[in-house]
């Protein structure tokens, strides 16, 4: 260990002994004394030596201590120099004396001569404290004098004992007064309202106190204040004050923007210049699923290009380096693997040196919107009620079929439908049920179409449908009846079952019109028309089509009203005995008054009543029509077989013969007032059955004819099992009697076919005399045509009957004549 330089010591005394015991005792004790008798020599002696202690007798030869102390201060400037002024005088004057000349401390005489050293040694100590304080504190007021603090010594009444400004402050005078009649100055009472309580606190607890407040010094700027208060004793607090209104600016400033950083609905990413990640909002997190901790440091950019490609990023950054801003939408990706769309806004961050520093990307999530602008969209063109497209769509959509129809050469269909009577539905069951149907014609409509095809409402009960590319008018008619089928079929809707028919206008490009609008005219002119047809109607808009197709469609249509309204009558055409003239009975024909086309042919409406079923309805009211002229005639006393035509349909129906039963037991009548007539082929058809049936209406009492006989091909094996009784030669033979070999060896071998199995023959057709003659000569047993009487309604029938029966027929003449020869 580093012994410590020895320490010199100046002693000045001018009494001998004093001086030698002090030197002796000192040196004993380690230090380097000097001595002096006077004060010229310690002068001397001091300039010489660099001292460490100075101690000075008050009564010396040539002055006294308290003069060389003073002198030796004023040389001196060092103030830590420990000077000891050894006097015998202990009185306080001197002390104060002493100590008012720059001594450090005395020493009394009579010296203490064992103490001495440790009293230097102590004094030595303290000197040195003293000079290291000194330093330490001269140190710590430049650091105060710099920091940018007002530093108040204040205790707890709030007296100041000591201000220190630093650097900046102003105003600083502001923060305490002198008030009149005080000797200290005081804290303003403003301010000391303000930390009364926190200084009393922090002297209770010695503790640091600490509070933020505003206050204005100067009377006109408020500003914001933090003060700490460091207790120094039981007392008095060291009260720190800084200015901090510009960092709660900024605080606030921050906080602001933290606030709306983090409450931001919108997600908000921020970048380095390099385009990678540094912070995101609650927003960005909640909207992707993706934490800030797993984005941070990564380079969004290279993500962004994986969802839309370079080339789009590459337009966003230049644009960004352009202007400093881009907007627009780009592709997200959930944690989920969701890729969903969104709106962006990015911009780019310079600092004050006008340098980019960081990229912001504040981006909403646009699916609900952009949902709902496809929902708009949806709600644009269709109907709100259905679903179906609207007009707008229907435009857009005939508008493309029409391309491709002129493109390939196609024929496109249209069909403009339109409930019947729709208007009541409404009225009388409320328009949520006309609603329900609705929805449901429209349901039924799709379900009748290929998915190539549109169904559109048009608003109200109008529908349009599309058919692009048909084959022709005919297949179209199919189509159009396959829709009115469906919609026939009854409605349940709310436990009730309602019947809706439509009226159907149909269009047919390129015939019927070029354009959209145009066929839509038109196909709606031809609905109109086919409502007055008689609704439950449909309706080619021009004759363009093949005639025979129109007539059909149209004769179907108003073949279903026709019962109703009551178009249908009943003409009977007499069949009489060949050899006597008698009137046997009568074929009942059924006859067609159409409202608009007159009296139509049953060999026009007939297959077509059998092609769709309406023959069943129509053979029932010829039926029951005979039946009652039959019932009425008998009344009259005229009691006449009536043949009637049945056609295939009502043959094969299960519960004919009870049908025919039912109706004769009704009329009170027997089953021999009626013929039934069966073409051949009916009876071809399905011989096993057909001869089952025979046999069952015979046992019933009918009598049953073989209709157009010779023109099917029945085999005569089977005409021996046929249960019939008459043969029917078809007028096809009779009017090429004689006329045609072939037909003439036909009927006469029908003739004698007949005779052979015991059936009777009736010729029809019969026209003219000769042909008469003729089968009346070959022993043909009855004969209808013309020649005797064309078929008419029932009352002219009774006038010709009259006729008939009072005068003998001149057909009979040759017979009388040659039986008066
Ligand atoms: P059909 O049963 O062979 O009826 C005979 C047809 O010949 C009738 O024609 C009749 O008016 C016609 N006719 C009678 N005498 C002569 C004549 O001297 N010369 C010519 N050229 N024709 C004559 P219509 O009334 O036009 O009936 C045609 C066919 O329609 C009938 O042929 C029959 O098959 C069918 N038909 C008529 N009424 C009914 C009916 O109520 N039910 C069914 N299922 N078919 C019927
Ligand atoms: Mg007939
Ligand atoms: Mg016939």
């Amino acid at each position: 260990m580093k012994p410590e330089p020895a320490q010199r010591i100046l002693v000045v005394d001018d009494e001998l002994a004093a001086r030698m015991m002090m030197q002796a005792t000192l040196e004993e004790a380690g230090f380097i004394v000097e001595t002096a008798d006077c004060c010229t020599r310690a002068r001397e002696l001091f300039r010489q030596f660099e001292f460490d202690l100075i101690l000075l007798d008050v009564v010396l030869p040539d002055g006294d201590g308290y003069e060389l102390c003073r002198e030796m201060r004023a040389q001196n400037v060092d103030l830590s120099i420990p000077v000891a002024i050894v006097t015998g005088l202990d009185d306080l004057e001197s002390i104060r004396y002493a100590y008012e000349s720059g001594a450090t401390d005395f020493i009394t005489k009579p010296v203490a001569w064992g103490t001495l050293p440790y009293r230097v040694k102590y004094l030595l100590r303290s000197a040195q404290a003293m000079a290291k304080l000194s330093v330490s504190e001269g140190k710590n007021r430049a650091l105060l004098a710099n920091l940018p603090d007002i530093i108040l010594c204040v205790r707890i009444d709030g007296r100041v004992s000591e201000v220190q400004a630093g650097v900046g402050v102003q105003n600083w005078s502001g923060w305490y007064h002198l008030p009149e009649a005080e000797n200290h100055t005081y804290l303003v009472p403003e301010i000391y309202a303000l930390v009364e309580e926190c200084l009393r606190q922090a002297l209770a607890e010695k503790n640091i106190g600490y509070l933020e407040f505003q206050w204005s010094p100067d009377g006109t700027r408020l500003c914001d204040w933090e003060a700490r208060l460091v207790p120094q004793n039981d007392l008095e607090v060291l009260m720190v004050v800084r200015d901090i209104t510009q960092r709660k600016k900024y605080e606030n400033q921050l906080r602001l923007w933290g606030n709306i950083f983090e409450s931001s609905s919108e997600a908000i990413l921020i970048t380095d210049i390099h385009f990678r990640a540094i912070s995101v909002n609650k927003a960005f997190e909640n909207m992707t699923g993706v934490k800030e901790a797993d984005i941070f440091g990564v380079d969004v950019l290279a993500i962004g290009i994986r969802f839309e490609g370079a080339s789009r990023y590459r337009e966003i950054v230049h644009q960004l380096h352009e202007t400093g801003h881009w907007q627009g939408e780009l592709l997200n990706k959930r944690t989920s693997g969701e890729m969903f769309p969104c709106w962006f806004s990015i911009s780019r961050v310079l600092n004050t040196a006008g340098v980019i520093e960081n990229y912001v990307a504040i981006f909403s999530d646009i699916t609900e919107y952009k949902n709902s602008r496809e929902r708009i969209d949806f709600l644009a063109h269709h109907d709100n009620l259905t679903g179906l497209p609207n007009r707008i769509l229907l435009n857009d959509r005939l508008g493309m079929a029409l391309a491709q129809a002129n493109r390939l050469h196609e024929k496109l269909g249209l069909l403009f439908i339109d409930l019947d009577r729709f208007k009541n539905i409404n009225d009388s069951l409320g328009h949520a049920t006309g609603d329900q149907v609705l929805v449901e014609v429209a349901e039924r409509l799709v379900s009748a179409v290929r998915t190539v095809d549109t169904v559109a409402r048009l608003g109200g009960d109008e529908f349009i449908v599309m058919f692009p590319s048909v084959r022709d008018e005919s297949s179209l008619a199919d189509l159009t009846i396959k829709i009115r089928d469906l919609l026939q079929i009854p409605f349940s809707i709310n436990n009730m079952s309602l019947r809706i028919t439509p009226s159907i206008g149909i269009a047919v490009y390129p015939e019927d019109g070029k354009t959209g609008d145009e066929l839509i005219k038109n196909a709606d002119a031809a609905m109109y028309l086919a409502k007055e047809k008689g609704r439950n109607n449909y309706q080619f808009y021009t004759p363009s089509l093949n005639s025979r197709t129109l007539y059909r469609l149209t004769l179907e249509n108003d073949l279903r009203n026709a019962i109703d309204k009551g178009e249908f009558e009943l003409h009977y055409q007499p069949q009489i005995v060949a050899a006597t003239g008698e009137v046997d009975g009568l074929e009942a024909l059924v006859r067609w008054r159409h409202a608009e086309r007159g009296l139509i042919s049953p060999a026009e409406f007939i297959p077509l009543a059998e092609e769709t079923g309406l023959i069943i309805g129509l053979g029932d009211w010829v039926l029951a029509e005979a039946v009652s002229q039959i019932k009425l005639w008998q009344s009259r006393g005229i009691s006449l077989l009536v043949s009637v035509n049945i056609s295939a349909l009502q043959f094969r129906q299960t519960d004919f013969l009870w049908k025919l039963n039912k109706l004769l037991a009704e009329a009170a009548l027997t089953s021999s007032v009626l013929e039934l007539e069966l073409t051949e082929t009916i009876l071809m058809d399905d011989t096993k059955n057909s001869i089952f049936m025979l046999n069952r209406l015979r046992e019933n009492g009918y009598r049953i004819a073989i209709d157009d006989f010779g023109t099917g091909f029945s085999s005569l094996n089977y005409l021996r099992h046929f249960p019939v009784d008459i043969l029917k030669i078809d007028q096809s033979f009779i009017r090429d009697l004689m006329i045609e070999k072939e037909s003439t060896a036909i009927v006469e071998s029908i003739i004698t076919l007949a005779h052979a199995l015991g059936k009777v023959t009736i010729a029809e057709g019969v026209e003219t005399e000769e042909q008469f003659f003729w089968l009346q000569s070959r022993n043909c047993r009855m004969m209808q045509g013309y020649l005797i009487a064309k078929p008419m309604p029932a009352e002219q029938l009774e006038i010709w009957m009259s006729d008939w029966t009072k005068q003998t027929h001149r057909l009979f003449l040759p017979l009388a004549n040659k039986g008066m020869k």
